[in-house]
């Protein structure tokens, strides 16, 4: 047995959608397939309005585009995740200020924000790691409090929920990502939500390439042309189309999803017990939507040997994130981080995501549970 970290899923109704789209006479974007999504992602999450993009990279673009993020501006990002987070704010000209993970959990720890709000502080971007909420209580209190934007990276956080309330909702902007690793894929994919209705109006033009093309579109004008900055963020119909497949199927996905992740669960908690690794721990106030799996090993050491173990068994497991804070690009930037994330290091050197996706089997599931339990077995002999 050969098992991957990550296999895109099909449903199977990917191909004649997209034969679809390509019939219908128009595969740029904002098209059939797009509109389709649009209504699916309004009706399913009441998401107010969405704009799919080529990326969660290019929502976060768009974002900090919308909230005039203007050099000297600080924007608060989480330090464990991935580089597009604080990238698509540093390109505007800001300084980005990182934050740690809990204790408890990879995600930001939102009691350590306030230390780091300043003058110039303009936006917090959370990240809902793994799909786990961070207590937006907190930040939306906060972003209240200093007159702050929020910006969720919601890449991981397809369906997923804070005290009810579906993720990506909830901050001024949420940004989602399509990549072929997340819940629901089209290869290369994203998606803007703007619930803060002030952004209505420029997110479509930034969209379309700082246009008022939409507004042609809806014959409100008689011609379209260049009325703000932009850039060309909309994906084509192919991946609308590819998208749309897997989206009507989001209940078997995510079923599918959620019995591989429990498995897991149940399969390593002996080992948790027994205090040779961590299990995720998901928050009273956050809901869980299977988007990976992960274990926190007791040492960098141990996990490079879990890693080759899992390897030598035909098992491919990987780590992320390297702490932004301590990236190469920071340090030459000047804006050197000097300090520790004593939290956000622990995870980058300890935290390893196990094989999973849609279609992982049973018998795949169970294998991966077994091989893991043998390595501690084997080490508790030797
Ligand atoms: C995957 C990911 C992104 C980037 O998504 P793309 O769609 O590949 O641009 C951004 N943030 C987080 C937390 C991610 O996991």
């Amino acid at each position: 047995m050969e098992i991957p970290f990550n296999k895109p899923y099909q449903t199977g109704n990917e191909l004649s959608y997209i034969a679809e789209a390509a019939k219908s006479g128009q595969l740029s974007g904002n098209g059939i397939f797009t509109n389709r999504c649009n209504r699916l992602f309004k009706e399913r999450f009441g998401f107010r309005n969405c704009y799919l993009t080529t990326s969660c990279t290019d929502a976060l673009e768009m974002s900090a585009i919308l909230i005039g993020i203007k050099p000297g501006d600080e924007v608060i990002v989480p330090s464990f995740t991935f580089v597009s987070t604080a990238l698509a704010f540093y390109r505007e000209g800001a300084k980005i200020v990182f934050s740690d993970s809990r204790p408890d959990h990879p995600g930001l720890d939102e009691n350590k924000l306030e230390f780091l709000i300043t003058t110039k502080t303009k936006a917090i971007v959370v990240v809902h790691y793994a799909g786990v909420a961070c207590d937006m209580d907190i930040v939306t209190k906060l972003a209240d409090k200093y007159n702050l934007w929020v910006v969720e990276d919601a890449a991981h956080s397809l369906d997923s929920y804070y005290n009810g309330k579906p993720l990506g909702s909830i901050g001024h902007l949420g940004c989602f990502s399509f990549h072929e690793t997340k819940n629901l894929h089209c290869g290369e994919g994203g998606m803007l939500v703007v619930n803060d209705s002030r952004f209505i109006e420029r997110s479509e033009i930034i969209h379309e390439k700082g246009t008022n093309k939409s507004s042609f579109g809806r014959k409100e004008v008689n011609h379209y042309e260049w009325v703000d900055t932009g850039s060309s963020f909309l994906p084509s119909e192919l991946n609308a189309a590819y998208l749309y497949a897997q989206l009507e199927q989001i209940d078997e996905i995510q079923k599918k999803r959620k019995r591989i992740w429990h498995h897991y669960y149940s399969g390593l908690e002996k080992l948790a017990e027994k205090g040779q690794i961590g299990l995720p721990y998901i928050p009273e106030y956050a809901s869980n939507n299977a988007s990976f799996f992960y274990i926190i090993c007791k040492s960098e050491d141990e996990r490079s040997n879990i890693i080759s173990y899992l390897k030598s068994n035909n098992i491919q497991a990987v780590f992320h994130y390297r702490c932004l804070h301590k990236s190469k690009f920071i340090l030459n930037t000047g804006n050197a981080a000097l300090f520790h994330l004593i939290n956000a290091e622990n995870y980058q050197n300890r935290l390893l995501r196990i094989p999973f996706f849609t279609e992982l089997t049973f018998s795949e599931n169970q294998y991966v549970i077994k091989t893991l339990n043998s390595y501690f077995n084997k080490s508790n002999i030797r």
